[in-house]
């Protein structure tokens, strides 16, 4: 947060606004319905909102918007707020909810009944929906259009006093019913719905809709800069009317393009049935685009509020690629995360000239680039394991690694030559036998001989076996909405449960806390599964772009 945020079009906007002598202490808010968990979308509303505000001097307020009592829970409510802290941000004392607007919003209701602006129709779903017409057909006059205040304001009190079923009666603002703004014909302000709600209880048995109640909430907590998505702008001259009509304060409603990411579907509905169909293991789920699943999974918040700095705020809809959001995460901690080594597909190695039973205790920088990190002990033996993939036996040209009679350095050790491979009866390679040269720690041979390969590797003897999760994407479709069921394109292989051998020190570690497997990868320390001194692993991130390289 500490960089200049970069310039985008509603900071302009507002830049102009002020310099027109508008200056206004600026007000923003995040609006989330609670009716699931965050997820990266809403990430970049929440930065959009929140860095507004503080590069202004102003201020953004959490509000949920809670006029659904269907779907809305208590638990979502603690789960937003605690991703919205970790993501670095701080609403004070503005916590707000819509449903303490309910007295406000009925009154204001009543005040446009009164005034003839609106209106109880008793028409049925059905009947409704075909007298709305189409976006080439003007809507036909509801046949309640026309009673009377009287009337309108018995029925409201009537339906608000429990009287009615639900879908019985609903109300109207009375606007026009041949606008070519399909959301002016006389939209729905109220409905009947005997549900309980998570804060008003069974006080209420009518609720108010979202477009009667969200620029109405605004309105109340004085916001100066309403930022929506795209989808809202049709519902702009809606939200103008009402605010007009009620002589109330008017935000200033500012659309932009919502944030859509390859291999990831994004809607609550969709990520809701993951959880309850069990396709992942919750909400906070390593593989899920949610803000808790990230955080789970090790990508540290200065990653998300980075990547949407990078990815910007615009007009037009665009998709950005799944890698730009692993390259922050990888900008990060790079930086940020502490070396390892582990080896994930273990292939023994005997150096023949080192003792048997003896063990060196060597010195390893905790981060190459900052000695400040540190350095830790790493035993060394006679016996290692190396990652069966830094040898070849008959290796190409550019393969810098392991391969019969070739050198290549262990970090933070020696350099060791190959010399033999060993072989089971299948003829698969079970071990190599390789020599050391014991002068080469911490420094270059003495003899200037090239070695440019450098592997990882662990002490046999020392080695600790830690579960690790490699978790890949949870989509194997670009754009899982386009499949014809985006269940069918769930990736079978986005987690692949499986064990490291780790140095020792891999077994102290905290919970939550991301390091770097040496030339594997980021994993971090789950923060569910771990226990003090059994560490379980998730893999952040990959060192690279595994995917740019299969297209
Ligand atoms: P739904 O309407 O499916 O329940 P929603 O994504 O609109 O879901 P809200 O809880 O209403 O969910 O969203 C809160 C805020 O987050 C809204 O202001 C919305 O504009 C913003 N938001 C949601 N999804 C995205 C996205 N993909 N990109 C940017 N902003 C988003
Ligand atoms: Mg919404």
């Amino acid at each position: 947060m500490s960089q200049e945020p970069t310039s985008n079009f509603i900071r302009t906007m507002i830049d102009e606004g002020l310099a027109g002598g508008h200056r206004q202490k600026l007000i923003t808010r995040f609006p989330p319905e609670p009716n699931g968990y965050l997820h990266i979308g809403h990430a970049k509303s929440i930065c959009l909102n929140f860095g507004l505000a503080e590069s202004y001097g102003g201020r953004c307020h959490l509000r949920f918007d809670d006029t659904n009592p269907a779907k809305e829970e208590q638990e979502y409510v603690e789960a937003i707020k605690t991703d919205v802290r970790w993501l670095g941000f701080d609403w004070g004392e503005h916590l707000y909810f819509a449903s303490d607007y309910f007295d406000q919003l009925y009154r204001w209701a009543v005040k446009l009944i009164q005034a003839g602006k609106a209106y109880v129709d008793s028409q049925s779903a059905d009947e409704m929906r075909a007298n709305r017409g189409s976006l080439t057909a003007p809507g036909v006059d509801s046949p309640h259009r026309e009673r009377s205040v009287e009337e309108n304001l018995d029925l409201f009190e009537r339906m608000k006093k429990g009287e009615f079923p639900d879908g019985k009666h609903i109300l109207r603002a009375k606007i026009d019913m041949k606008s070519p703004n399909m959301n002016l014909r006389d939209p729905a302000m109220y409905r009947i719905l005997h549900a309980e709600h998570h804060r008003t209880a069974d006080r209420w048995c009518i609720y108010p809709m979202y477009d009667f109640a969200h620029g109405q909430e605004d309105s109340i907590e004085g916001v100066t800069h309403s930022i929506c998505t795209l989808e809202f702008e049709d519902h702009r001259p809606l939200y103008d009317w009402f605010v007009e009509q009620l002589e109330i304060h008017a935000p200033q409603q500012i659309e932009f393009a919502r944030l859509n990411l390859s291999y990831t579907v994004m809607s609550k509905r969709k990520l809701l049935q993951l959880v309850t169909e069990q396709h992942v293991e919750g909400w906070d789920d390593p593989r899920m685009p949610t803000i808790s699943g990230m955080r789970r999974r090790g990508y540290p918040a200065a990653a998300i509020r980075n990547f949407c700095e990078k990815i910007g705020v615009g007009k037009s809809y665009s998709w950005i690629d799944l890698s730009v959001l692993e390259e922050s995460v990888r900008e990060v901690l790079n930086q940020t995360a502490q070396r390892r080594m582990a080896v994930l597909e273990p292939l023994k190695v005997t150096i023949t000239n080192y003792p048997t039973g003896q063990v060196e205790e060597l010195q390893a920088p905790n981060h190459p680039q900052q000695p400040e990190l540190g350095t830790r002990t790493l035993p060394f033996s006679r016996e290692l394991y190396i990652e069966r993939n830094d040898f070849m036996e008959d290796p190409p040209k550019k393969f810098f690694r392991l391969g019969p009679g070739r050198e290549v350095r262990l970090r933070n050790a020696y350099i060791i030559r190959c010399d033999d491979v060993i072989r089971d009866d299948s003829g698969q390679v079970t071990e190599l036998h390789c020599s050391a040269d014991l002068d080469t720690l911490g420094k270059n041979p003495a003899d200037g001989r090239k070695v440019k390969g450098i592997i990882h590797w662990v002490s046999a003897d020392h080695a600790t076996s830690v579960p690790v999760r490699l978790y890949d994407r949870l989509f194997n479709q670009e754009n899982p909405d386009k499949a014809e069921d985006y269940l069918q394109v769930l990736n079978p292989d986005s987690l692949q449960m499986t064990e490291a051998l780790a140095e020792p020190n891999l077994l102290n570690v905290q919970s939550g806390e991301t390091l770097q497997f040496e030339r594997v990868g980021y994993f971090c320390v789950d923060s569910k599964d771990s226990t003090a001194g059994a560490p379980v692993f998730n893999r952040t991130v990959t060192l690279r772009d595994t995917w740019a390289k299969m297209k």
